[in-house]
């Protein structure tokens, strides 16, 4: 589980100790998914707070995430949002997502949350279909990575420019690196963080949080 490259474990509990609030739920959450074996899916509360910080600063109103897992992200996306705001969640099951539900209820957020189940690649191309094109203001990517090409050219349709969208584990625990590391995940990364530097669409910024993430502003 990575949970933040380079610091201390130490060093780490400190930053949740001082540098990050959580509501009840969110509490809640943590300790929901801790023992489960794919816990390390789950971001940091860091991370967490960093997000809702994001949707706040940027005054999102429609937010988009692939990859839902237990809904800890959501939950810190939909905690931020306006009370008239909406957050649309692709994931391929329920079997997670359940467990996130009663403390998205718990935090009062649910309504916010508008849940897709299938495909993402799927729900995505239907939502540019409906019109969805320009209609969101952030998105979060952290899903199955060999699809993060396609989920990241379908976001740059679906959010608007001055937007941004924000790529999870993009240091995928320093395996980018490793030219002994080639799973499929790890190509699919390497190639995406390549490919993102150099695209002329986005503003980028390259963040140490987490297991790296990076956020870019569409231009
Ligand atoms: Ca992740």
């Amino acid at each position: 589980m990575v949970k933040s490259l380079g610091l201390s474990d130490a060093l780490y509990a400190y930053v949740q100790e001082v540098g990050t609030r959580l509501a009840p739920a969110q509490e809640g959450l943590r300790a929901a998914t801790a023992g489960m074996q794919a816990a390390g899916m789950q971001i940091g509360a860091d991370q967490g707070q960093f997000m809702g910080f994001l949707v706040r600063l940027l005054g999102v109103k429609r937010a988009l995430e692939v990859g839902t897992f237990t809904g800890y992200s959501a939950l810190s996306v939909a905690l931020a949002l306006p009370d008239d705001g909406r957050l649309v969640c692709c994931d391929i099951s329920t079997d997670y997502t359940d467990i996130g539900r009663p403390f998205w209820e718990q935090a009062g957020v649910a309504g916010k949350i508008d849940l897709r189940i299938g495909p993402a690649v799927e729900t995505l191309d239907r939502l540019i279909a409906e019109g969805g094109a320009d209609g969101f203001d952030f998105a979060f990517i952290d899903a199955d990575k060999s699809n993060y090409d396609a989920y990241y050219e379908r976001c740059l349709v679906l959010v608007r420019a001055g937007g941004v969208i924000a790529v999870d584990n993009v240091l995928w625990g320093g395996a980018v690196i490793d030219p002994a590391k080639n799973s499929a995940d790890t190509v699919a990364l390497r190639a995406l963080n390549r490919k993102l530097h150099a695209d002329e669409r986005v503003d980028i910024t390259m963040l140490a949080i987490g297991d790296g993430l990076t956020l870019l502003r569409r231009r």
